[in-house]
């Protein structure tokens, strides 16, 4: 409204004199009235992440750009997230939301297709493992069921998979807030050389190991074990539940017979049947992130805390 009445009002003065005017006017505004004068153009477009992960991401890409709400709080385990009203409406308002389908079953069903990102969709996925029939476990216990979803949906454990996913989030914000289309991709640029710098680490680290056999509590890390030419063996479907004595025997069986040194725990989840396992094979037990929390670090630091981990636990030389 204040523009409006500057600029018919320049038109009937000089030009120069109008100039003048409606530039004193417009600083003068801004001063006094603050935010409420700012223009709709200049609001930042509100952003939510659905957990960890995804957060880090869009907070890279994003940068100051978007008002970024995450929905999983820091050491919530994300599969089971139910969301309160709050989130709810954060995600009907936000201009777009940034999720993974087959993850949250809650966030699945609350996003809309078309201001929402799944970054899924962005990469190959690779089939559902023993773990994914765990995610349609809890699916099933949704009140309005749930798609069933036939691929492994921790697609972030390669950061070769999330570089590609952060340069399409870069063209997606761009596409929400065309004012600021260069500053996202190029923040999703960057992002995605910090990713690839990462990988290459991740290749030349893993590439001569005494063992290449992943054995892992969580069965998370299928994109890390497809990416670095790695074997992961879960040892139960739901790191809540006991393995049954078969399971925990053949897995001890394969351990044995690789040389595993090392049975792989987590931080959100019981060490427990691990340590069972460790113990029948003579093995020791390490934490290895899946980052579906926040870690102590960020994103790059704590995957790169992944790659010293698996280097010991693998023995390999490079
Ligand atoms: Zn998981």
């Amino acid at each position: 409204m204040m523009s409006g009445f500057s600029r018919s009002r320049a038109a009937g003065l000089l030009a120069g004199a109008a100039l003048l005017t409606v530039a004193a006017c417009g600083s003068g505004t801004a001063e006094t009235t603050g935010s409420a004068a700012t223009p709709a153009s200049e609001a930042k477009p509100e952003v939510v992440a659905a957990f960890y992960p995804l957060q880090w991401l869009t907070e890279q890409v994003g940068g100051a750009d978007v008002q970024l709400t995450t929905l999983t709080a820091p050491g919530v385990e994300p599969h089971d997230l139910e969301l309160g009203i709050k989130q709810v409406s954060d995600i009907q308002n936000a201009a777009l939301t940034v999720y993974i389908k087959g993850v949250q079953p809650a966030v699945d069903d609350a996003v809309a297709a078309d201001k929402s990102f799944d970054a899924a969709t962005a990469v190959t996925t690779l089939p559902a493992g023993e773990h994914a029939e765990e995610e349609e476990g809890h699916a099933g216990e949704e009140e309005h069921g749930h798609e069933e979803i036939a691929y492994d949906p921790h697609i972030w454990l390669d950061p070769s998979r999330l570089a590609t996913v952060a340069s399409k989030l870069g063209e997606r914000l761009a596409a929400a807030d065309a004012a600021h289309a260069q500053a996202y991709k190029d923040r999703a640029a960057r992002t995605a050389a910090a990713l690839g710098t990462l990988d290459q680490e991740f290749t030349k680290g893993l590439s001569t190991c005494k063992t290449k056999t992943l054995v892992t509590a969580h069965e998370a890390f299928g994109y890390l074990a497809d990416r670095y030419k790695l074997k992961q063996v879960g040892i139960t479907l739901d790191p809540e539940t006991e393995p049954s004595p078969a399971r925990l025997s053949e897995v001890a069986k394969i351990a044995k017979a690789e040389g595993v040194s090392t049975i792989f725990t987590e931080s959100l989840v019981s060490p427990k049947v691990a340590e069972v396992l460790a113990s029948q094979v003579g093995a020791k037990t390490a934490v290895l992130d899946p980052l579906e929390s926040k870690p102590s670090g960020d994103y790059l630091s704590a995957m790169r805390d992944n790659l010293k981990t698996l280097q010991t636990a693998l023995g390999c030389t490079a």
